[in-house]
């Protein structure tokens, strides 16, 4: 049953000025274009798309490292985009980022149980003792033991190392957590116990999660909504069932078709995935995905189209989606 809505993005944007050659002006990226939606406590927002498509960029926009460009992001109805100094640390502390290789997140000199209690002691008034304390039952609720706090990230396996990423994102009960491709570099036996143990942890706390990935059966396990990203924009949205469903942006379904399913007569007679992703600096006129897409028209190549509420919560952006079927 999904909450209060603890994250509002409306019309987000985010544009990099990029450098094309010694005296030319430089030209913009519009690496996030226009990205609006609402994600409640204790549901699974997913964000997918290929490498490229904006997914990595709207994750800096949520956990506040980057500013946007345009747009509002709301974060329990306080305004994270004109926050002051003071206000934003607050906020930070709400939204935490778990990414792909948790090696990378930990400091391989410092022992997992400094790791753990670090956010408290920058954040808290919790005393040395507490917060070795609560450190140690994180560590037992991601399913590690309590007395390996005093070991290093080099000591765990890859999949363990992902659950202290994940205890040590969770040690400031933040409302949200962004989970930027979480299990991509696991074994997929790994993966499962991974999240199951992310689904877990949602159950007993009401964390929300915004889970960026390019794998969708992944997806399919974990998400409630699914968000569709194609060169910065959204192109389909949609409650998961619906979208694995029925979905209906020919580049959504050229993405299920690509991707191996359990239910294999789902992706059928879908055509898949050919060409590549565009340039964001120089992106195609009208529809971003006129030129890989089997069902383009004149009138794709010259208006963009808008992203279309079908009612039950899915949304489309393509001109002739009550046309393909
Ligand atoms: Fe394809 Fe046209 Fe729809 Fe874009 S608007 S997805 S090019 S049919």
């Amino acid at each position: 049953m999904s909450g209060a809505v603890v994250l509002e993005a409306s019309a987000l944007a985010k544009h990099y000025p990029v450098s094309t050659g010694f005296l030319t002006p430089k030209a913009l990226a519009r690496a996030l274009d226009g990205v609006s939606f609402t994600l409640c406590a204790g549901t699974t927002l997913a964000v997918v798309g290929e490498s490229g498509c904006g997914k990595s960029t709207l994750a800096r926009q949520l956990t506040m490292i980057e500013r946007p460009t345009r747009g509002a992001l709301l974060l329990d109805g306080a305004d994270v985009t004109h926050a002051d100094a003071a206000l934003k640390k607050r906020l930070r502390q709400q939204v935490q980022m778990v990414f792909q290789n948790p090696y990378a997140s930990l400091n391989p000199r410092k022992k997992i149980g400094h790791a753990l209690e670090e956010p408290l002691a920058i954040n808290t008034a919790a005393t040395r003792a507490e917060r070795r304390e609560r450190a140690r039952a994180m560590l037992a609720r991601v399913g590690l033991r309590p007395e390996h706090d005093v070991r290093y990230p080099h000591m765990f396996s890859g999949g363990q190392r992902q659950r202290v990423a994940i205890a040590r994102a969770l040690m400031l009960q933040p409302r949200i957590v962004v989970l930027d491709e979480p299990v991509s570099a696991l074994d997929v036996s790994i993966q499962a116990q991974v999240l199951n143990l992310l689904m877990d942890l949602q159950d007993e706390t009401r964390v929300a999660y915004v889970f960026i990935s390019h794998n969708l059966a992944v997806v399919e396990l974990i998400a409630d909504e699914v968000l569709v990203m194609y060169l910065g924009k959204v192109v389909e949205q949609a409650p998961k069932a619906m979208l694995f469903g029925t979905p209906r942006h020919p580049y959504t379904r050229a993405l299920l078709a690509s991707t191996p399913r359990i239910d294999a007569g789902a992706r059928r007679d879908r055509p898949v995935l050919t060409g590549e992703l565009p340039s964001p600096l120089t992106p195609p006129s009208g529809c971003a995905f006129h030129q890989r897409c089997p069902h383009a028209v004149a009138r794709c190549r010259a208006e963009v189209p808008p992203l279309e509420d079908l009612g039950s919560g899915q949304r489309v952006a393509c001109h002739r989606v009550h046309e393909i079927g």
